[in-house]
């Protein structure tokens, strides 16, 4: 799965067509490279995916930490570190 399917959605914005194309490239390189050395594309997508899984966990993790936050400029800060983050997605 790719893109919104795969829930590649960045949860500050809504945004997903950075990560729909990166997820998508992921999954059809894949495909090229499995069917030139006959291996499974979904071990080879899943591979390349953690790198892009990890930083989407990593954004759940500050979104939660935001809508909790002990005061007005820890919020702020972490809104910051937050859109940082997902500026590196895609
Ligand atoms: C109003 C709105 C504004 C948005 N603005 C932004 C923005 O500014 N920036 C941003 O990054 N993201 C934005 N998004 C989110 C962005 O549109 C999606 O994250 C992105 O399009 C996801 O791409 P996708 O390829 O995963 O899915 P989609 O673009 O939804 O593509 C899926 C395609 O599959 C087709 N399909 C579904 N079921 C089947 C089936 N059974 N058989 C064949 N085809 C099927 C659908 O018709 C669709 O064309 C916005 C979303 C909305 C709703």
């Amino acid at each position: 799965m790719v893109g919104d399917a795969a829930g590649f959605i960045l949860p500050l914005s809504g945004e997903g067509i950075g990560t729909a194309l990166k997820s998508g490239l992921l999954a059809a390189t894949s495909v090229i490279e499995a069917n030139r050395n006959n291996n499974q594309a979904s071990h080879l997508y899943l591979d390349r995916l953690k790198d892009l899984l990890s930083k989407m966990q990593d954004l759940y993790t500050y979104v939660k930490k935001i809508l909790e936050p002990k005061n007005e400029n820890q919020k702020s800060l972490l809104l910051k570190e937050a859109w940082q983050k997902a500026l590196s997605l895609s």
